[in-house]
């Protein structure tokens, strides 16, 4: 049954229903909070206001917009990018497909570096520089600025656009003037040691799907997310080696790590980092679905 062959929608509670319907018979797996979000952008609404108003007419002049929207996501665009957000640490933030959608278990290495950092730099007056290499949208750069105020930020990324986002991001969650922005290919900028202050912590979720497993993955991954954001080379790991040897290369070595990995790479990514160094723990943390998904040591 086709959205087309209905009658328009009487009333915004019928709109969600036809629409959620609509997506779930073309496969789409979250239909109802698709067609929630999509509705609640089409109208300019809160969720309380389309909670409060369910019975309230569908306007009529929106209808074409309406199925606009849901053809979209039937067509695979990720909802994040039909609307252009995603919140993620309690924020909102702005995505575009030249930059990853955030992902909820990244709020767990926020919070493993909130916790870890407020432990070794417990003095307000003598904050850690922390640096979040591959930033994407911002979203670790800017929640842990926007957290700790009194820490200085560096975000990098490769990509200009990425950058472009994240500086959009930091503005509008007023922190744009404590992250230094910095375009460049993982820890090449920092080596040179006199351009940007040393780095005590050293964050990032870099691209860690193997190159061969792309075209397997969900089309909404697979075409829409950028390739830059997801691919880590031959094994995967690529971002985590360079990384790794790029570590002796700094003028000073950051006092943590805290890296996301990929599915089934923790040991590996912890081996990388014990050959570079000598740390005095290294541990895992876990996702929502108990993969061991970020890797945090600390010296
Ligand atoms: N740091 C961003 C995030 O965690 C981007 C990551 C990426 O593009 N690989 O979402």
């Amino acid at each position: 049954m086709s959205l087309e062959r209905e009658p328009l929608p009487s009333t915004l509670g019928i709109a969600w229903r036809q629409g959620a319907d609509h997506l779930r018979q073309a496969g789409v797996e979250e239909a109802d909070a698709d067609a929630e979000l999509l509705l609640l952008y089409l109208l300019g609404i809160s969720k309380a206001e389309l909670l409060r108003d369910l019975r309230e007419r569908f306007p009529v002049a929106k209808a074409d917009a309406w199925l606009e929207l849901l053809e979209r996501r039937v067509n695979g665009v990720p909802v994040q990018y039909i609307i252009g957000e995603q919140y993620f640490f309690g924020r909102a933030f702005e995505v575009s497909e030249s930059v990853l959608i955030p992902r909820p278990e990244t709020e767990l290495l926020a919070e493993a570096v909130l916790e870890v950092a407020d432990r070794l730099w417990p003095d307000q007056a003598a904050p850690p520089v922390v640096l979040d290499v591959g930033t994407g949208s911002g979203i670790l750069a800017v929640t842990l600025a926007a957290e700790r105020p009194w820490w200085r930020v560096i975000a990098s990324d490769l990509s200009p656009d990425a950058i472009g986002m994240a500086r959009r991001n930091a503005q509008k969650q007023e922190v744009a003037s404590r992250i230094t922005f910095v375009k460049g290919d993982l820890l090449t900028p920092f080596l040179a040691g006199d351009e940007y202050p040393s780095i005590d912590v050293l964050v990032s979720n870099p691209p860690y799907i193997p190159s061969s497993d792309i075209s397997g993955l969900q089309r909404e991954v697979r075409d829409h997310e950028p390739r830059l954001a997801l691919d880590g080379g031959e094994d995967g790991l690529n971002p985590y080696r360079i990384m790794a040897g790029q570590l002796s290369l700094m003028p000073v070595l950051p006092r943590v790590v805290a890296w996301e990995v990929g599915a089934g790479q923790a040991d590996d990514v912890a081996t990388l980092l014990r050959d570079a160094e000598v740390w005095d723990e290294i541990r895992f943390v876990k996702d929502y679905a108990g993969i061991d998904r970020h890797v945090i040591a600390v010296k």
